[in-house]
């Protein structure tokens, strides 16, 4: 069973896949530099794979059996996921997941408290893991408090010579859905990268573009817009490697009394988003980076989201508002390839 959000997304995604086959559709004359195409289910989502090069498989192959491995591994719904198994027993030696607690902690900090990986107890309260939707009374929030909270998620010094440790305590759960697409984006252009191929990976509305198309031409990604996921507000040209990822109110949600309750929690409040902000989009060099930093800009709002930006400056944004405006940081005015927007000021 899927939300209608969830359905959306489908169709979404299958459609923007659908426009990147059309646009890199010429590549394929040449032989050696062959597009081959893969869909997979995975983290949830549909993915679509594109590759240039790959002549025998191979590499196709890998990149599915990544994700499946980091679908299992970082899962917070499946019961044997390492991911659960460390929510039950509030430890982990797994390097990889403390590398992306490490990673969260920094972006914690980064995001003044936006980026919050022990939100799961709360978002299953809402029914964002189980389906099962309701609106959560204000007493059960604050009785879900003591379980939550970055201070509860110890990891030990990398560096030491003693094999890392992960812990939790006060019954505090972690949940990576705000990380997990863009990290796999990140071990699939590395495994990509090694065997010098180029391509454009769409995992779940994260883009990863790896080096460059065989024609020479620049990717070409869009924004979608969250009234009609099935088009565009804007399209962008990227050149050469980089992560663009969307956090919005429109990928999953579920209405109640004509107010729209998204899968995008405020740890200040433990409830989903309010406010005038339908998306933000992040582009940047690191998918891991773009996809925390677009879920922190999102519980930000846009004001505060641009004053993050002015401060760590190392990526770039676009925020989509209800009342339609499109709003973009100065490094992506010469990106645009269509679209109408308005530039924050630097
Ligand atoms: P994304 O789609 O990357 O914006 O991530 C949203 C997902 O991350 C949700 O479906 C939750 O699993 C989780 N999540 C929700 N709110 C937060 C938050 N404030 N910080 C970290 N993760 C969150
Ligand atoms: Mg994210």
């Amino acid at each position: 069973m899927y939300s209608l959000g969830e359905l959306m997304k489908k169709r979404t995604l299958s459609f923007f896949f659908l426009l990147a086959l059309l646009l890199a559709g010429c590549d394929s004359a040449m032989p050696d530099r062959a597009a081959s195409d893969a869909s997979v289910w995975a983290m949830d989502t549909q993915m679509d794979l594109r590759l240039y090069g790959d002549t025998d498989g191979t590499v196709m192959a890998d990149l599915i059996a990544i994700l499946n491995e980091l679908d299992h591994k970082l899962s917070a719904t499946s019961a044997d996921s390492v991911l659960t198994a460390l929510n039950e027993s509030g430890r982990s030696d797994d390097e990889e997941i403390e590398f992306l607690a490490e990673q969260a902690l920094k972006l914690w900090s980064q995001t003044d408290g936006a980026l919050d990986i022990t939100l799961l107890p709360v978002s299953r309260a809402w029914g964002f893991s189980t389906g099962s939707y309701r609106v959560v009374p204000a007493a059960e929030l604050e009785a879900l408090r003591a379980q939550v909270g970055m201070d509860k998620l110890e990891v030990s010094d990398s560096t030491a010579p003693s094999r890392a440790e992960l812990l939790l305590s006060d019954g505090a759960m972690l949940d990576f859905g705000a990380l997990a697409k863009g990290w796999a984006a990140e071990r699939c252009k590395a495994r990509m990268e090694q065997a010098k191929l180029s391509g454009i990976l769409s995992l779940g509305g994260n883009i990863q573009t790896v080096g460059t198309k065989p024609d020479g031409s620049d990717w070409v990604v869009g924004v979608q817009d969250p009234d009609d996921p099935g088009r565009y507000v804007l399209t962008l040209r990227l050149t050469g490697s980089k992560a663009a990822v969307a956090s919005g109110d429109y990928q999953r949600y579920f209405m109640q009394d004509g107010v729209r309750y998204c899968h995008i929690l405020d740890p200040k409040t433990l409830s989903p988003v309010q406010g005038s902000l339908r998306s933000v989009t992040v582009v940047t060099d690191s998918g891991l980076r773009a996809d925390g930093l677009s879920t922190a800009l999102y519980v930000l709002g846009r004001e505060a989201g641009t004053e993050l930006w002015r401060k760590l400056g190392d990526f770039e944004a676009i925020w989509i508002e209800a009342d339609g405006s499109v709003w973009i940081t100065p490094g992506l005015q010469d990106r645009v390839a269509e679209g109408a927007y308005q530039v924050i000021e630097a």
